[in-house]
């Protein structure tokens, strides 16, 4: 019988795959490690055959390092969601539930014990694509029980960690120490591997600076010597695959971490203080349907009132926030419907717009387009919220403040939104 652990090989109709058979979340499908150092998923009905190529190794009782606790250093919980930065404890332990122990971590990334004490703790091993908001909840929740540490690092698959730094950074209310999520794009058991460099500059961030809040630590560069510590409201992956994948978007990074140091970047992060650290209060998601459209050419009418039944949506217009809605000529009759449609759920549910520029601020002040959007009561004017932000916000505040949803999205609640655009960023 196959078990996770065992390196298999599976025939489908189309290829072969070579590699280590991991645990799959999802029972109608094989996840394999392929050797190239990337998961890869197979529904298992598309599998014609599988064969164990090298017995599951066993998982060896190593001796279990020491691990003196140096009380001058402060105390770090590094707490496991899965992702790509979990991978090389599969290849190490030959083991496909990994246990990511205090002396695990340490075999990995010996050199941590000087600049913290960690301890570690497993909380799921889930792609961050099949992450929900329920995750959030139960996230936030187990920093809730452990605000005895002077910070806690989050490893996450890097797909969807902005946005779960984004739903982070509204659930903790009054969060008194910092929440650093930390992934990887190429896996631990890769020479090229980022996790260390992240992981070690995430250390290297709680121990030698005041911040308290969330944040995102990856790359900053291909080089594999500094890390960026990014506002986990205001940040986006922005490349498939680069170690500097992560940027921060329309502000600058809060701090760089090279050599041993922290040079801070935007002085404007909230700061570590006295304040009761039993004080946190979590304002959880519930489970509204929120939508993101992307805005493109030959929309059509369908694609605004399929959300009817929706709770919410967030348009990624085009520029400075617009949609086809303007009926010039008989070859665009469709954008009149569109028009009415969009007036029909704007009615309904809020309906808020983003900038699929990335870069930039939403303004509907500009052309008669984006006028005609708001007179329609189309959210989002001035705002500069990436689109993911904007997407998390709009679901808390449904589920948190449903009846002022409109009146709250476009107020700057947590530093979701400048005032003013930065200098950099004109
Ligand atoms: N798809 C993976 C995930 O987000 C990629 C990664 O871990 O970086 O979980």
């Amino acid at each position: 019988m196959v078990k996770e652990g065992n390196y298999v090989v599976i025939k489908t109709k189309n290829e072969e795959l070579k590699g280590l058979l991991l645990k799959s979340q999802n029972p109608e499908k094989f996840v394999i490690k392929l050797t190239s150092g990337y998961n890869f998923s197979i529904n298992k009905k598309d599998v014609v055959k599988l064969d164990i190529i090298k017995p599951e190794k066993e998982e060896k009782e190593f001796k279990k390092p020491e691990i003196q606790k140096n009380p001058k250093l402060k105390k770090v919980l590094i707490l496991h969601t899965g992702g790509t930065i979990a991978s090389k404890v599969d290849y190490k332990t030959g083991a496909v539930s990994p246990s990511f122990s205090n002396e695990d971590m340490l075999k990995m990334f010996p050199e941590i014990k000087d600049i913290v004490n960690i301890d570690s703790k497993f909380f799921g091993n889930i792609f961050s694509e099949d992450i929900n908001f329920n995750h959030y909840n139960l996230l936030a929740k187990e920093i809730k029980n452990n605000l005895n540490y002077d910070g806690i690092i989050i490893t996450h698959g890097t797909d969807t960690m902005h946005y779960t730094s984004a739903a982070l950074s509204f659930i903790l209310e009054d969060l008194v120490i910092p929440i650093i999520l930390v992934g990887a794009q190429r896996s631990s058991d890769r020479g090229s591997s980022d996790s260390f460099q992240n992981l070690f500059s995430a250390c290297q961030f709680i121990s030698k600076s005041d911040f308290s809040g969330v944040a995102i630590c990856m790359h900053e560069n291909m080089n594999d010597d500094s890390c960026l510590i990014l506002p986990g409201l205001r940040t986006r992956k922005l490349h498939t695959s680069r170690r500097d994948a992560f940027k921060a978007i329309n502000v600058k990074p809060i701090a760089k971490v090279k050599d041993n140091s922290i040079e801070i970047l935007n002085h404007d992060y909230p700061k570590r203080d006295r304040k009761d650290k039993n004080n946190l209060n979590l304002k959880l998601f519930e489970d509204p349907k929120i939508g993101i459209l992307k805005t493109h050419p030959n929309m059509k009418k369908e694609e605004i009132s399929m959300y009817s039944k929706f709770d919410g949506l967030i348009i990624e217009g085009t520029g400075l926030g617009h949609m086809p809605i303007n009926k010039v000529d008989k070859l665009t009759l469709e954008n009149e419907l569109i028009f009415k449609e969009l007036e029909k759920l704007s009615k309904k549910i809020p309906v808020v717009i983003t900038s699929q520029c990335i870069f930039g601020r939403v303004n509907l002040n500009v052309y008669s387009t984006g006028r005609k959007l708001q007179e329609i009561g189309i959210l989002g004017n001035l705002s500069d919220m990436t689109t993911e932000t904007a997407f998390i916000k709009l679901a808390w505040l449904i589920s948190n403040y449903p009846k002022d949803v409109r009146k709250m999205i476009d107020k700057d609640l947590k530093g979701e939104i400048s005032r003013r655009t930065s200098e950099d960023f004109i």
